[in-house]
């Protein structure tokens, strides 16, 4: 699997003329080696030539975490008192191009360029973010099973099982969290919780505030799902709860909501812009009259990271790929008042899109 990985980046890196690639912290590394960096304050980078055999540069306490792959990288533990610039710099000379990870601390992007004062540095991700865009069927699968387990987290936030009256946002994000991790996550990477008014705020902070009669509850979770040996999958689903029987206002909107999900679903064909996908939706979220408060994109790419390439965004005319994994989350926000938004993970198969989550669309209605 790296290997191969390792010849689709070689590609690229001619057909984009990149002299080397330097990887450090964030999801490349590991997507293309199997480690990850340290978030430390000691460099860790892989410095890729386009035709020499890549190195491994790491402070030496960290090389006992390795698994070493000779077919993919050697092995340069720096010691204390030794300089890692310098040593990447040294490998990288005389290279007029180099593609740096966009996660790369600035300060180590800032020492490279003094000291490589002729190379021009560009983002590693325009190399490797349409790689890791397109998933290979392993991926896909580790994609699906992070989804099953947030839907299983999602049915039981439906089915009455969490919680919900007189708790705060913030217990009910616990919650959460611990339920994904009770369905096989390793890590969880967030779950709001956004009760009534709150729901009006797409990305809003879980708090004190206590569930009552008569909210619309907004839950958005996910987590990473690991595999053997690899970098984990990443899972992401918005679903909504009505904390008794909801008004008609709240039915008419999120019906017209949950149409413009599907259709964006629909609409995610091979071969289809990403922004014709986001179209769809806001399309007939527009034709509601609600077109002014649906105030985000779509959707976004999802893998290792849980935002990535592809974005379902106005203006991205790339076109859909087979294996490109992403959401589809349409969203309607009626601020001071409530709001509501309809997440699901889909790929882009020869066969049409593939939503992977299957957890129940509706707006779920619990006991007040
Ligand atoms: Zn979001
Ligand atoms: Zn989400
Ligand atoms: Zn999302």
């Amino acid at each position: 699997m790296y290997v191969e990985r390792a010849e689709r980046l070689r590609r690229a890196m001619d057909e984009q003329d990149i002299d080397v690639l330097l990887l450090s912290v964030g999801p490349d590394l590991p997507w293309l080696t199997g480690y990850e960096a340290m978030p430390l304050e000691r460099l860790t980078m892989l410095v890729v030539p386009r035709d020499d055999r890549a190195t491994l540069v790491l402070p030496g306490l960290e090389a006992p975490r390795v698994v070493e792959r000779p077919d993919l990288f050697g092995l340069r533990p720096w010691q204390e008192t030794e300089d890692p610039v310098a040593i990447v710099a040294g490998l990288v000379e005389p290279a007029a191009t180099a593609a740096i990870g966009d996660r790369t601390w600035a300060r180590f992007l800032v020492d490279l360029q003094s000291a490589l004062a002729s190379t021009r540095f560009v983002r590693a991700s325009s190399v490797v973010g349409p790689l890791r865009a397109r998933k290979d069927a392993a991926e896909v699968a580790a994609l699906a099973r992070a989804a099953a387990a947030a839907d299983r987290v999602a049915a039981q936030l439906q089915g009455g099982d969490v919680p919900l009256v007189g708790r705060s946002e913030a217990e009910v994000s616990a919650d959460l969290g611990h339920r994904l991790l009770a369905e096989g996550h390793h890590r969880v990477n967030f779950a709001i919780v956004a009760a009534g008014p709150n729901a009006a705020s797409p990305h809003h902070d879980p708090g004190s505030r206590r569930i009552e009669a008569g909210d619309v509850v907004l839950c958005d979770f996910g987590g990473t799902l690991a595999t053997d040996g690899g970098a984990g999958y990443c899972s992401d689903i918005t679903r909504c709860v009505h904390i008794g029987d909801p008004p008609a206002e709240v039915a008419e909107i999120y019906a017209v909501l949950r149409e413009a999900q599907a259709a964006a679903v629909a609409a995610a064909t091979v071969g289809t812009p990403c922004e014709a996908v986001d179209a769809a939706a806001r399309r007939i979220i527009a034709d509601a009259g609600y077109g002014d408060r649906f105030v985000h994109r779509t959707g976004h790419g999802i893998g290792v990271e849980e935002h990535e390439d592809p974005y379902i965004v106005c203006g991205n005319a790339t076109p859909l790929e087979a294996g490109h994994a992403f959401s589809i989350e349409p969203g309607i926000y009626l601020p001071g008042r409530w709001g509501a938004r309809l997440e699901d993970i889909v790929v882009a198969t020869p066969d049409g899109p593939r939503p992977l989550n299957q957890a129940d669309h509706g707006m779920a209605v619990v006991e007040a």
